[in-house]
């Protein structure tokens, strides 16, 4: 199926003299396998075509946003609507009140809401805030999270100086004691602690936060006068309705959404506690697209969809039935992996890999198998999965895990 890729070999040709690398984000070659596609033609529901005219299932969901699957009808609908109104105009529109009301309504902590365009805008704006509510400088970050491609939080340092990190600490996920050493450190100075829902780094085992850490990491905050600010980029809406944390009765004081709130718009929203409106409203805020109407009218869209349909708890429900196929298959085949992290985001890793050579060849045969997966990110569920699409990827699955076997 993947033997011939015409377009994709010129486009990517194409693509190095004008574009630095070819390529940046997520779809660098590094991360993907050798003939992997790059460059995407059109997608529907839970299908997307690369350029050569390749058709796969998709788990990755554009790294996230695609959680109704793609061109859902509700929200192409809300978008045309919104788009013969206006869009980029000088002001946005009812629609940003109403995003505004069903997002604080929606997140039980949230009293106010900013909207941006991607996640690093939010996580970013949310240090400022804390920063401003208590005149202090600095945030503690977890070793090896992803919080955005910004100077402060970037995974790569060519071209940040050390001002950028200068009130940046770390601690390690989960162990509480690592988080009062560094507020320790901070010496008075602690503004803020910024975490995921859970861990979920690129690259290895995700991990479920552990009670007791998150009502540590609260009781430290209140103490210290703190902001808890919880990063949703990727968990938000796919793990809860809401907070990943309101079954645990955790209230953080900020919380960062983007990715899956409007099925694939560029849109992202910082919600924040009564306590820090003022701070809110001292700051800088403002990029010139931030006020655009119709990811906001998307966004309303895939929301009330979400909520109609219980989106979280079909999507925890497709992923059991993908999680658990896939472990049938890799036992069957006596392929050892490990699979953890919520059903709605699997991350699926083989023993004994290093350099991520058994997942690349799994994954390159997953893809000539019409399934398009990641060999060392999480995947993302969406509820177009329907169990056509489940069987595909059991089907696909079986013969990667035996080409994974007969390499070993
Ligand atoms: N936080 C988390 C947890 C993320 O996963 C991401 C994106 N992968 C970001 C922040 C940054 O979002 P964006 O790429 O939209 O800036």
């Amino acid at each position: 199926m993947t033997t011939s890729r015409p377009r994709e070999t010129a486009l990517q040709l194409r693509a190095e003299r004008v574009i630095p690398g070819g390529m940046y984000g997520h779809n660098v070659r590094k991360f993907l396998w050798p003939d992997a596609p790059q460059f995407w033609a059109r997608a529907s529901g839970y299908r997307i075509w690369d350029v050569d005219g390749n058709e796969y299932v998709d788990l990755m969901c554009s790294w996230g946003p695609i959680i109704l699957g793609h061109h859902h009808p509700a929200v192409e609908e809300a978008v045309e609507r919104q788009r013969r109104q206006q869009d980029t105009a000088n002001g946005p529109g009812d629609v940003f009140v109403e995003l505004a009301e069903l997002l604080v309504a929606s997140v039980s902590h949230a009293h106010w809401c900013v909207l941006a365009k991607n996640g690093g805008d939010v996580t970013t704006l949310a240090l400022t805030v804390a920063r401003a509510a208590t005149g202090r400088s600095t945030v503690l970050v977890a070793r090896g999270a992803y919080h955005g491609s910004l100077p402060w939080c970037s995974s790569r340092t060519a071209g940040v100086t050390p001002g950028d990190r200068a009130h940046i600490d770390y601690f390690d996920y989960n162990d509480l004691s690592s988080v009062q050493a560094a507020a320790h450190r901070a010496d008075g100075d602690l503004a803020a602690v910024i975490l995921t829902p859970h861990k979920h780094d690129a690259g290895s085992d995700q991990e479920p936060v552990r009670p007791e850490f998150a009502k540590g990491l609260r009781t430290l905050c209140d103490t210290a006068g703190a902001a808890l600010i919880l990063d949703e980029v990727r968990t938000g809406f796919r793990v809860a309705y809401g907070s990943s944390w309101q079954t645990m009765g955790i209230e953080p004081d900020l919380s960062c959404w983007s990715k899956a709130i409007a099925n694939g718009y560029p849109i992202s929203a910082l919600l924040g506690s009564e306590h820090l409106r003022e701070a809110a409203k001292a700051v800088s805020i403002g990029g010139t697209f931030w006020t655009s109407a119709v990811p906001m009218a998307a966004a309303v869209a895939t929301l009330r969809t979400l909520r109609i349909e219980d989106g979280p708890a079909r999507m925890a429900d497709t992923g059991q039935q993908v999680v658990d196929g896939l472990r049938a298959a890799a036992e069957q085949h006596g392929v050892l992996v490990r699979l953890s992290g919520p059903a709605c985001m699997p991350y699926l890793a083989f023993d004994d890999d290093t350099g991520y050579h058994k997942a690349k060849l799994w994954s390159a045969a997953m893809a000539d198998g019409g399934v398009y997966v990641n060999p060392s990110h999480n995947w993302f569920i969406s509820t177009a999965l329907d169990h056509v699409a489940v069987e595909r990827i059991v089907h696909a699955a079986d013969t990667a895990f035996a080409t994974v076997a007969d390499a070993s």
